[in-house]
């Protein structure tokens, strides 16, 4: 089965929002075994959405479309899905009070203008969203199926996984594609291509790699008539994978750096404190994105300024003779950090984010120590490219990277 997705709406062209419905469909899709050969963007205007929809009919069994399903005039999936199919739109009374209901169940009165979502086609079904006014459309003719489900990420996804994708299963052939995602950090990425050469030329599982902020990952996708089939070509590549890299690998699939360095440091019942300067608080942020994080995380100070370190307990004769940007620095951050916190291990971050350099520092500049007591120190210097929101989010993709390395000989 080969599918295409058409997102609608005219801020997606005029880059006013990210199409992030595409990206969920295209993850889910391969579950299910089909294949996806296109992504369209158009505009919310009748004649170009029909003739994304007329391409699409031509060369794909199951169309999706996302948005323009609202009671708006800018509204127009519905128009564009009946004057593909020649069929006129009329009102469903069954739709009509549904919607009447909702309003009413809300206290208000239903605005003449959502008639409109009330309107289907004969070889429509209305499907029902149980989050919003607009149904979704189910469409089926001549062996082809148009879904055309509503913009909003949320009211999208709960459709797709409570109402579409249930039904969708039992008509597809079975046959199911799987990806296994391997993190790794610390060898370049073209050094990294030509370790695992031997493996890129396999057709399934098929090898790629790309680049993330937290290192090159590579994706295994398998595709097989049964699941355990698929689960067992990936896990071979995946265990030759292994063989090459090694040491390399600190991840899978959705694994993220906060949540790994967070188990480590619960299991090994330490706690930790921060100290950032150019990462302005990024660093606790990214800590605290996990639930539970305050089993291990006693808090971050955010020193922005000289007097704001010394403040905190960074040595003031210190700051007066290095500055602010400084190896030695970070080290009396991440200390400040620990002893201020009580903490077992602190970290100190400090650089130039820029757009202006520091201390005649250039942008991109940033020091990071890590303090463990005793003799668990460890300090890192980069230089990332001169892009403010990067150098910040790279900073603190490094401090995690540094802490996980710390952890792992604890
Ligand atoms: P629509 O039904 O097309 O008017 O979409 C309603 C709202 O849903 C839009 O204003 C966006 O905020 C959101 N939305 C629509 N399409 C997308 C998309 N492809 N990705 C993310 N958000 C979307
Ligand atoms: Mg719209």
């Amino acid at each position: 089965m080969k599918a295409e997705i058409i997102s609608t709406g005219t801020e997606l062209l005029l880059g006013q929002i990210t199409d992030t419905n595409s990206p969920y469909l295209a993850a889910e899709l391969p579950l299910l075994g089909i294949d996806l050969y296109w992504i369209t963007h158009v505009g919310d205007n009748q004649p170009r959405i029909v003739e994304a929809l007329k391409r699409a009919w031509e060369r794909s069994d199951i169309i999706i479309t996302t948005g323009g399903l609202g009671p708006t005039e800018g509204d127009i999936t519905r128009e564009a899905i009946a004057e593909l199919m020649g069929e006129p739109l009329k009102i469903d009374r069954e739709i009509l009070e549904g919607l009447r209901s909702m309003f009413s169940k809300r206290g208000v009165e239903m605005p003449q203008r959502n008639i409109k979502q009330a309107h289907i086609i004969p070889s429509a079904r209305a499907i029902p969203n149980a989050v919003g006014t607009a149904p979704g459309w189910w469409v089926e003719h001549e062996g082809k199926i148009i879904l055309a489900l509503p913009g909003p990420p949320w009211e999208m996804q709960r459709m797709w996984l409570n109402e579409i994708k249930p039904r969708l299963e039992p008509k597809l052939s079975g046959e199911v594609i799987i990806s296994r995602i391997i993190k790794t950090a610390g060898i370049p990425e073209a050094k990294l291509d030509e370790m695992v050469s031997p493996l890129l030329s396999s057709t399934n599982p098929t090898l790629a790699l790309y680049a993330k902020m937290d290192g090159i990952q590579l994706r295994l996708t398998a595709k097989a008539r049964k699941r355990a089939k698929a689960e067992e070509l990936i896990a071979q590549a995946e265990s030759r994978l292994k063989a090459i890299l090694g040491q390399a690998i600190w991840g899978f699939d959705e694994d993220a750096l906060e949540v790994l360095t967070g188990n480590m440091l619960r299991e090994r019942k330490l706690s930790l404190a921060t100290m950032e300067s150019c990462t302005g608080g990024l660093l606790a942020s990214t800590i605290t994105d996990v639930p539970g994080s305050s089993d291990y995380f006693k808090g971050g100070l955010v020193a922005y300024s000289a007097r704001a370190k010394a403040a905190f307990g960074v040595d003031a004769k210190l700051l007066a003779q290095k500055g602010t940007v400084d190896p030695e620095v970070a080290a009396a951050m991440a200390k400040a950090a620990r002893l201020r916190l009580e903490a077992d291990i602190g970290i100190g971050v400090t650089g130039v984010a820029g757009p202006a350099e520091i201390e005649g520092k250039p942008v991109g500049t940033v020091y990071i120590a890590i303090d463990g007591g005793d003799s668990k120190k460890s300090s890192f210097s980069a230089l990332y490219p001169p892009r403010r929101p990067l150098v910040k989010r790279q900073a603190v993709v490094s401090a995690l990277f540094k802490l996980r390395q710390l952890l792992l000989s604890w």
